[in-house]
């Protein structure tokens, strides 16, 4: 009995491994893309795949997507990422993070994980108890969502200066789809530098509450594509940049914290010939990881992180100057980049730890 590993060949990954415990009622993934800049670090999601592949796939892209953008962060850490069946539901959550924490112990280290969708800083404290390699625990880094808005701002501010010559975004609109946890903080972010707030959310009381506290004026959820606002900030869902939606945008920057915004690539080239300027998520939504890796793996101090936080705003400054010089989507010089960062790295040395 015990933990059943099986290691699956995956080409372009360094390690794939499926770990059954069928006495925790645990079936998980680990998917380890990249360690060339350091060790994996990508989040656990608890999700009901409909099968094994659909678990798969989803680990994979999952876990390219966190070298490309811990690369493109500046953090010394590649890209992984795991999944663990939810099934019919879970009776024991403490034996399903445990069974989870020795796989992860098994990888010695190339992978660190934190939460994600469907897994709280709880179940990291059970992971905890079979192996250090994890993150994001509620008494160390904290909740990610003020940093990574933070840095939504900064990115922001920083196609604002490319579009318009100021990063000021004092007397601009901007229309915020989702006011979540960093909805929320964007929000406030945004009107204590003086921009206005169009907002918008499927729950009506969590909107209307949010534009008493902020002084926004509230849309109906279908209406924000077509806001009369300058800059569109996806903070909901993924996929909502579409031949649906693109072509009733009237903003002239898109910049927010929700994943893969663009249904497909080739949204990103819609939307650069609509002559809107797009900031890759991945880029823009970077302080949370940034935070979490840099106070909790690599022991910074609030101000070096806040620091790294605030350098968003520079790389998003590379990417739309890549972008224009080789006359490039801003998605696609987002990518080049990261790429330009991993291939770079020399052979390292051993895991930080925390
Ligand atoms: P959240 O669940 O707290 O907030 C999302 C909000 O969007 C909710 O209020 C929900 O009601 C609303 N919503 C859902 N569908 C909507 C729709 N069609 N129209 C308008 N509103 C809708 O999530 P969050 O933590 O604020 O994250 C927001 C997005 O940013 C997610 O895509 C997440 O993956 C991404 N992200 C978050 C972080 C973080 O630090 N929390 C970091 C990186 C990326």
């Amino acid at each position: 009995m015990g933990m059943k590993i099986r290691e699956h060949q995956t080409p372009g990954y360094e390690r794939v491994v499926f770990g059954d415990d069928e006495a925790a009622g645990y079936h998980g993934i680990i998917a380890v893309h990249s360690t060339a800049l350091g060790p994996a670090v990508g989040g656990t999601r608890l999700w009901h795949y409909a099968t094994p592949e659909a678990a798969l796939n989803d680990a994979l892209r999952l876990a390219r997507g966190m070298t490309y953008k811990n690369a493109l962060a500046g953090l010394p850490f590649g890209g992984g990422k795991s999944v663990l069946l939810a099934g019919d539901g879970v009776a024991d959550r403490q034996a399903l993070f445990r069974a989870h924490g020795r796989l992860i112990e098994s990888l010695n280290g190339s992978y660190i994980t934190a939460e994600d969708v469907g897994t709280s800083p709880a179940d990291m404290e059970f992971i905890l108890q079979e192996t250090r390699y994890v993150g994001g625990l509620a008494s160390r880094s904290g909740d990610p969502s003020p940093h990574t808005a933070r840095g939504v701002f900064r990115a922001m501010q920083s196609a604002a200066r490319l579009r318009w010559g100021s990063d000021s975004l004092a007397g601009k609109r901007v229309a915020i789809q989702g006011c979540g946890h960093v909805g929320q903080h964007l929000a406030r972010e945004l009107q204590r530098a003086g921009a206005g707030l169009l907002l918008s959310d499927v729950d009506d009381k969590r909107a209307s509450a949010l534009a008493r506290e902020v002084g926004g004026e509230l849309v109906p959820p279908a209406k924000i594509y077509s806001a009369a606002a300058e800059v569109f900030a996806p903070c909901a869902l993924g996929g909502i940049l579409n031949d649906d939606t693109i072509a009733s945008l009237r903003a002239e920057i898109v910049c927010g914290a929700a994943n893969n915004q663009l249904l497909e690539p080739r949204h990103g080239e819609m939307l650069r010939d609509r002559g809107i300027l797009y900031v890759p998520d991945y880029a823009a939504n970077a302080g949370g990881v940034i935070n979490g890796c840099c106070r909790e793996l690599l022991g910074w101090s609030v101000e070096k992180t806040v620091a790294k936080i605030e350098a968003i705003y520079s790389t998003i400054d590379e990417i739309f100057a890549l972008a224009e010089r080789e006359k490039i989507g801003s998605h696609v010089a987002a990518d080049r980049l990261a790429e330009g960062i991993f291939a770079a790295a020399p052979a390292r040395s051993s895991a930080p730890t925390r």
